[in-house]
């Protein structure tokens, strides 16, 4: 039970809906999605043959604007956990104040084992099965995990073909070409790292003022729109698990404002230099060689030992149920930071905070995807396009502003920040179905 992410969605909207002081009804309305929507398809395989997929697309709710969710392609992908996905989704939305709802979708396949043109096939029968929901007003699909911006590029021209004419703004994390925003590549990881270098401010960790850095950053990427502004990271050591686009721009960004990113794993193990890794060599390194083992100066390391490293900061970026009842003890970490959707178990929770482990629950911390995809998706709306500086600023100006709002939530009720921020949340939800209302 513990680790069905539906239950423990529900859980989590549960005790936080008690000291935000929400009535059962209202609890009731919020642990259950709106809408749920099951496909069963035929796609054609590059041998001839013909298999049957499962696909799902849930939309949690549409209380504060459209719905508002990735796509994922994974063999364990169940509805519930699907159904959790659009929870969290709906309570990120609301953390961060964009006027979004929740929703996911997910596809039961191992995409590792396909083609590019089974993917290619399956995406779009996937998406003509669930256009009768989608479209840029309804409900706006993005990248989760193994799709990406290619796979966004499928759906909208699957969707545009059906209606004749281009529809960019019905998915976010589109390719640059077809009106993608500038920044969305790397907006969840960049969000992680704006977190977790307002947490080490908040722990009273050496971070250098703007004067104190000016001349390091100016060899630094100019568009970053990070300059005069921020703060430098100057002596935390940073581990991460999972090597995709969160992970692997999380270590990047954290390494670039002045962190030693020590150790690093994907799904086949992780590598461990306490002198800090080369992220951009590590990039090139996966993508030529498919993962992160034996890369240059590196000792192996199991993937679950990992997250049991002394560190002062430890970010699970892949999957859920990674720090459990069974693990929690052992984290050394000083703070959490929450890449992936649903990495650690509501037991895990408790038992983190009694340690005093600083934990940035995914709500908050990996909300910068979903912030630039709503840049992304107003762009495409206004047929504009934005300077990546100014996405940056945008992002970072909302992500600093969620986490302070979220830790004053946590001071004044005396919880943890995951509780903070889904009383936050649920707040806003809340006002939001009762200011509308029930129909009839
Ligand atoms: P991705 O497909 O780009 O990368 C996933 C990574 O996880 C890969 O490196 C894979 O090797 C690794 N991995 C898988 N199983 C692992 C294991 N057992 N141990 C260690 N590594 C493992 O996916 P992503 O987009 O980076 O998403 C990662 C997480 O972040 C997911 O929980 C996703 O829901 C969440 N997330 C993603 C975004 C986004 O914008 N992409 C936004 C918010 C949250």
């Amino acid at each position: 039970m513990e680790k069905n992410p539906y239950e423990i969605a529900k859980q989590q909207i549960e005790i936080a809906a008690r000291k935000a002081g929400i009535d059962d009804t209202m609890v009731e309305w919020l642990k259950k999605p709106v809408r749920e929507l099951t496909v069963n398809f035929p796609v054609k395989m590059d041998d001839g043959t013909t298999r049957i997929f499962t696909g799902y697309r849930v939309q949690h709710s549409m209380a504060r604007g459209p719905c508002k969710g990735g796509i994922r392609y994974h063999p364990d992908v169940t509805l519930d956990e699907v159904r959790a996905l659009a929870i969290w989704m709906t309570m990120k939305t609301a953390v961060v104040g964009i006027p979004y709802s929740g929703a996911k979708g997910g596809v039961i396949c191992n995409p590792k084992e396909m083609s590019q043109g089974e993917l290619e096939r399956l995406t779009r029968r996937y998406t003509s099965e669930i256009s009768i929901i989608i479209g840029p007003e309804r409900d706006i699909p993005a990248p989760d995990v193994y799709t990406n911006p290619q796979t966004m590029a499928w759906i909208m021209d699957t969707y545009s073909m059906n209606k004749g004419y281009s529809v960019p703004a019905v998915v976010t994390g589109k390719p640059l070409s077809i009106g993608g925003s500038q920044g969305r590549a790397e907006a969840t990881g960049r969000g992680v790292m704006f977190t977790v270098r307002e947490a080490l401010k908040h722990l009273d960790y050496k971070v250098l003022a703007p004067n104190q850095w000016h001349k390091r950053i100016k060899a630094e990427k100019k568009n970053d729109g990070d300059e005069g502004t921020g703060y430098r990271i100057d002596s935390a050591t940073v581990a991460v698990q999972g090597f995709g686009n969160v992970g692997s721009v999380s270590a990047n960004l954290l390494r670039r404002k002045g962190a030693k990113v020590i150790a690093i794993s994907d799904s086949k193990g992780g590598v461990l230099n306490p002198e800090g890794l080369d992220i951009d060599k590590l990039v090139e390194y996966k993508k030529r060689t498919g993962s992160v083992l034996d890369f240059e100066d590196t000792e192996k390391i199991n993937g679950m030992d990992l997250l049991e490293l002394e560190c002062d900061v430890l970010i699970p970026a892949a999957l859920e149920n990674q720090i459990t009842e069974d693990n929690a003890d052992n984290i050394k970490a000083k703070i959490v930071a929450e890449g992936a959707n649903g990495p650690t178990t509501p037991k895990a929770d408790k038992i983190l905070f009694e340690k005093k482990v600083f934990l940035i629950p995914d709500i908050l911390s990996n909300a910068g995807g979903v912030v630039v995809s709503y840049f992304e998706w107003i762009q495409s709306l206004q047929q504009l396009c934005w300077i990546e500086r100014d996405v940056n600023v945008k992002l970072r100006e909302i992500m600093v502003n969620a986490f302070n709002n979220v830790l004053e939530v946590s001071k004044e009720k005396k919880v943890d920040m995951r509780e903070a921020a889904y009383i936050l949340a649920l707040k806003k939800v809340a006002e939001a179905l009762e200011i509308r209302g029930v129909y009839p």
